[in-house]
């Protein structure tokens, strides 16, 4: 039997189940949409409005790109969601879930066992890491990772006798989940609202939005800057004996892709020394080689005690999130008693060997490198140079191959659209329209395609992004 998922669903039904499933996935556009609108609920969606426009069905994916129901072939500038770091349809990734199922589909790694995969994963990751990360705990997603980093954060405090250490300070506009746990910690107003209680002990400080929420005459360096040292104000307002760790994405991806200036980090950690607090990287986003670097803290110069960890570990081929710590976290939690936390599927057989499949082929591809210097500094001008003075394109950020196009009414006098997610809405409209599927965070377009994408797939990207802007402007009445 020859293992080729997409051959066996779409081309050649040549087993008897294979043809079933083939009919299957064969349901007309309508069927779909009417089935899908009767039984399933999205996630981040307003159902009523979605029943009543129909979903967009995906049905196959190969590089950077996918085809719906309909047969269109779209443009991937998202990597599925962050996530499809080595793009879609990469046999290694396959062959190696296929071996582990058949060799040992699941075994936990609770009572004094573990196996070969996880035990490869470890010891990749800690190769792969910068020096001091050598130990690396499990789980299924960047959520469940953020809520490990939380119980990480009060185990290790209270190995060092100080339980007042208790306060977790995030940022306003940050993600880091949607468990309770990371929805408190994330700092998304609307996700707020709809829970039902809260963790304890979380508090925000405002984001490094320099176009955004800047004012004066303060320099990007000077603004992020200042809003570094709220970190510190905050600490300080709490009392330090208080406070257990800072928590922040280093550069913001849901929030809209926002890079700080290089002022903000190296204050951050300064700050997180000086007080005795615990600095974590959220890179679920910003890790395997978003940035051109393997991990984005090495983008911005700085060391965090513990990362999190998710999306590009598997490429998103299946679920799952880790937690890096520290040699000096690690030391504390592995050498005091029960760390008494686990998931069923922590180290997940199946998982961890799709991870180091993954894993091994943005190494030895090169793929990383292959965005420090090559794709990315390409995509990086290429989208300066096409929106250098568009009527509605007020900042360009990112780095590698992560880019946040901010659209405003006035770019030079960094005024933002009144109704910024109305116009970001039609722009992404605009984008789905044009077969390229790019993120609307509010007023900010986000792109983030699969790390393996070429030039002239960059080039067919950045294109269809400026017809989606500029017929954004057209309908806006701006040109
Ligand atoms: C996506 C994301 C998460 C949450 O990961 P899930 O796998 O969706 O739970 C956490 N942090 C950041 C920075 C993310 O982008």
């Amino acid at each position: 039997m020859s293992y080729r998922t997409e051959e066996v669903a779409y081309v050649q039904p040549a087993q008897p189940a294979a043809a079933a499933q083939a009919a299957q996935q064969q349901r007309s556009t309508a069927e779909y949409r009417a089935l899908d609108a009767a039984h399933h609920i999205h996630p981040f969606s307003d159902m009523g409005s979605l029943n009543r426009s129909g979903s967009r069905v995906i049905v196959k994916a190969q590089g950077v790109y996918l085809w719906d129901s309909d047969g269109n072939k779209i443009i991937d500038g998202m990597a599925g969601l962050w996530c499809v770091n080595v793009g879609y349809g990469r046999k290694e990734l396959a062959d190696a879930a296929y071996r582990q199922m058949q060799e040992l589909p699941f075994y936990n790694t609770f009572f004094k066992t573990t196996h070969p995969p996880v035990i490869e994963l470890s010891a990749l990751l800690a190769e792969l890491a910068p020096e001091p990360f050598n130990h690396f705990f499990y789980c299924n997603s960047g959520s469940e990772g953020n809520d490990t980093v939380l119980r990480i954060v009060h185990q290790y405090w209270a190995t060092q006798g100080k339980h007042s250490k208790k306060f977790v300070i995030s940022r306003k506009n940050g993600y880091h989940g949607s468990t309770i746990a990371g929805g408190t910690l994330g700092g998304m107003g609307y996700m707020h609202e709809q829970m039902p209680s809260k963790v304890e002990n979380i508090v925000h400080i405002d984001q490094p939005y320099f176009f955004g929420e800047a004012e004066g005459n303060l320099t990007p360096e000077e603004f992020a800057l200042a809003r570094a040292q709220q970190l510190e104000a905050k600490i300080l307002e709490i009392g330090a004996d208080n406070v257990a760790a800072f928590i922040g994405e280093p550069f913001q991806g849901a929030g809209g892709v926002i890079f700080p200036a290089s002022t903000y980090w190296p204050e951050i950690q300064r700050i997180c020394r000086k007080y005795d607090i615990l600095l974590v990287a959220d890179e679920v986003i910003g890790g395997f080689g978003r940035t051109g670097e393997w991990f984005a803290h090495q983008h911005f110069g700085f060391e965090p005690d513990l990362i999190t960890l998710a999306k590009g570990l598997t490429s998103g081929y299946v679920p799952m999130g880790a937690v890096g710590l520290h040699d000096r976290v690690a030391k504390a939690i592995i050498e005091n008693g029960d760390f008494n936390h686990g998931l069923t599927y922590s180290g997940h057989p199946v998982a961890a060997a799709v991870a180091v499949a993954n894993l091994k082929l943005l190494r030895d591809e090169k793929i990383i490198d292959r965005v420090k210097t090559d794709t990315g500094p390409y995509f990086q001008k290429k989208l300066r140079d096409t929106f250098a003075n568009h009527p509605i394109i007020g900042e360009i950020s990112g780095a590698g191959l992560v880019a946040g196009l901010q659209l405003a009414e006035d770019p030079k006098a960094r005024k933002r659209f009144a109704n910024g997610g109305e116009v970001g809405t039609i722009c992404r409209d605009f984008c789905f329209n044009g077969n390229l599927i790019m993120r609307a965070t509010g007023d900010r377009m986000l792109l983030s395609p699969p790390l393996v994408i070429n030039k002239l797939e960059i080039d067919e990207i950045v294109s269809k992004a400026k017809k989606a802007v500029d017929a954004t402007a057209q309908q806006l009445g701006i040109s």
